[in-house]
């Protein structure tokens, strides 16, 4: 199974170690066939190296968009050497195996993320590499097939080894590794395209993204893990510069990029705001006069849980914030932007990692989200839904006041982000209670009054913030229980999507108990 490299073909757009490459294979006595811009680099360090339009007996022409895109070229890497007809059609056409391919590409995934224009970034859809690296990786039989330069030192210690000979068992991983690389290369092309029509049809859209890290650890620690990037510009934890603190764990991912697609649904413009994050739900969110009055009131609606959290801010992380973020355990803080002096506290809690972002997210912008299922994944357009968008419908002889309406915009925007069942009690810009993540409606609405409870005996309030808040529910109360539980927490005002079937007998006791009640006409399921 082992197979002597006589003939390297060379082509590369990130030139790194190629040239200590180039000069160790030549040492080995490979003949060594490169493309433009490889073959300059080789042949300035004095190597050898023969043009590929040697063996193609034709230029490269048209910018480079064809240059190995030729049978001398794909036949030297597809041929199966110990079938006679190939052999045969090699001989007949002068064509001459290669045996490695050292190939990478385009730099598609750079030039999107520097924001290159439209014909920039068609431009560097790399057509000729992925075809031999996907020709080479096909004939691994015969062919080894490098991708990554990382993996340069790895070939040639075995060639060294091994008397320029490589393994079956080489060869399948680098073609393994190849057509991930393939693959994700025009997953990042086709998010791309998606991404610039504004499409987010499954049918326009190949599903997936390039490794961007590996990571110690999966969700626990004897699983293993990766962050793959899909491209996507969004403003976020996979475009977001970490300034300090160690590397994101699989675990602090997800739950920063909950906590700022949350925190992004309150413009900087209407105001400071912060949300707090434990297990992908929110523990605490509010907006408040300043930065730090939002965070401490974020922090009021359960301090407990607030306890190696997550915190989201919606604008540039101040130093009055900073000072008080640093009293208390967080793993995470993810903001637009930090001033220097916030920065400097920041920095006197080496472990705390620090993210900027540049900008927030836009929450109306068109995009998809997938999740895996055993053999699959499902895929879906985000939810984009604004409450500032909806026409709310009033449902009871009541209507709610202006600050009541204000509070359950506020609840619903929130609900939108907390695992199903959702039930979230706010008053005044914060909440009081969020309740997630259970079976029963019933017990999401007592979760969040026990908490607000809680939350009142830690800042010894005469009674709990529920008393006399909007409550949210992500989807329609099924049954009058659920609001009825509220009501009992002490809720006057109530958001729901209705659409139950039982939704006069929903309004009724809500009538019955003089509380506001409005219909969205659409939910925020999230699961
Ligand atoms: P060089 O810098 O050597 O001129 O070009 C190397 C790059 O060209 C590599 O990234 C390689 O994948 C790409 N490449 C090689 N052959 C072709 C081809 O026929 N068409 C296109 N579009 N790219 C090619």
């Amino acid at each position: 199974d082992r197979v002597k490299i006589r003939t390297a073909l060379l082509s590369v757009s990130d030139k790194s170690g190629i040239v200590e490459l180039a000069q160790a294979l030549s040492a080995m006595g490979v003949r060594l066939l490169s493309t433009g811009g490889t073959h300059k680099a080789i042949a300035a360090a004095g190597l050898p190296v023969t043009d590929v339009s040697e063996v193609t007996g034709f230029p490269e022409i048209m910018d480079g968009r064809v240059k190995t895109l030729h049978p001398n070229v794909h036949g030297g890497l597809l041929a199966i050497r110990d079938d006679e007809d190939h052999v045969a059609a090699m001989r007949q056409h002068g064509i001459e195996s290669i045996d490695l391919a050292v190939i990478n590409l385009y730099p598609f995934e750079e030039v999107r993320a520097a924001g290159g224009d439209y014909p920039t970034t068609v431009e560097n859809i790399d057509i000729g590499g992925p075809a031999m690296i996907r020709a080479s990786a096909k004939n691994h039989a015969y062919v080894t097939v490098l991708t990554d330069p990382s993996d340069y030192p790895a070939l040639l210690d075995a060639l060294k080894a091994d008397d320029c000979q490589t393994t079956y068992a080489l060869r399948q991983q680098f073609a393994a590794k190849a057509f991930a690389r393939t693959a994700a290369y025009d997953a990042v092309i086709s998010n791309w395209f998606a991404e610039a029509l504004s499409i987010d049809m499954p049918q326009y859209r190949a599903i997936g993204g390039s490794l961007k890290e590996a990571m110690r650890y999966g969700e626990n620690p004897h699983q293993s893990a990766g962050f793959y990037v899909t491209g996507d510009q969004r403003p976020g934890v996979a475009t977001a510069t970490l300034l300090q603190g160690k590397q994101l764990s699989y675990n602090n991912i997800n739950d920063t990029d909950a906590a700022f697609e949350l925190v992004a649904e309150f413009p900087a413009e209407k105001g400071p705001a912060c949300a707090i994050i434990k297990h992908a739900n929110p523990c605490g969110v509010a907006t408040g006069p300043s930065l730090v009055e939002a965070y401490k009131r974020a922090l009021a609606c359960d301090s407990t849980s607030a306890f190696g959290g997550i915190i989201a801010l919606n604008q540039m992380l101040d130093a009055a914030t900073a000072e008080e973020i640093v009293k208390l355990f967080t793993e995470v803080i993810i903001a637009p932007s930090v001033s220097d002096e916030a920065k400097a506290i920041i920095a006197a809690k080496p472990n705390l990692r620090l993210l900027t972002t540049g900008a927030l997210p836009d929450p109306r912008a068109r995009g998809i989200v997938a999740k895996t299922v055993s053999g699959g994944l499902l895929v879906q357009s985000r939810d984009n839904v604004m409450v500032e968008d909806l026409e709310l419908k009033v449902v009871t002889r009541r209507a709610p006041t202006p600050t009541e309406l204000e509070d359950m915009k506020f609840a619903f925007k929130i609900a939108k982000h907390v695992k199903s069942n959702a039930v979230i009690y706010a008053k005044d810009g914060q909440t009081a209670g969020i309740g997630a993540g259970q079976m029963s409606r019933v017990d999401s609405a007592r979760i969040a009054a026990l908490k607000a409870e809680d939350a009142a005996k830690a800042l010894g309030l005469a009674e709990p913030l529920t008393k006399g808040s909007a409550v949210a529910s992500e989807a329609f109360y099924p049954f009058a229980d659920g609001l009825l539980a509220a009501i009992a927490a002490g809720a006057t005002a109530v958001i729901q999507p209705g659409g139950s079937m039982r939704d006069a007998e929903v309004i009724a006791a809500a009538d019955e108990h003089n509380v506001a009640m409005v219909f969205t006409g659409i939910r925020h399921f999230r699961h």
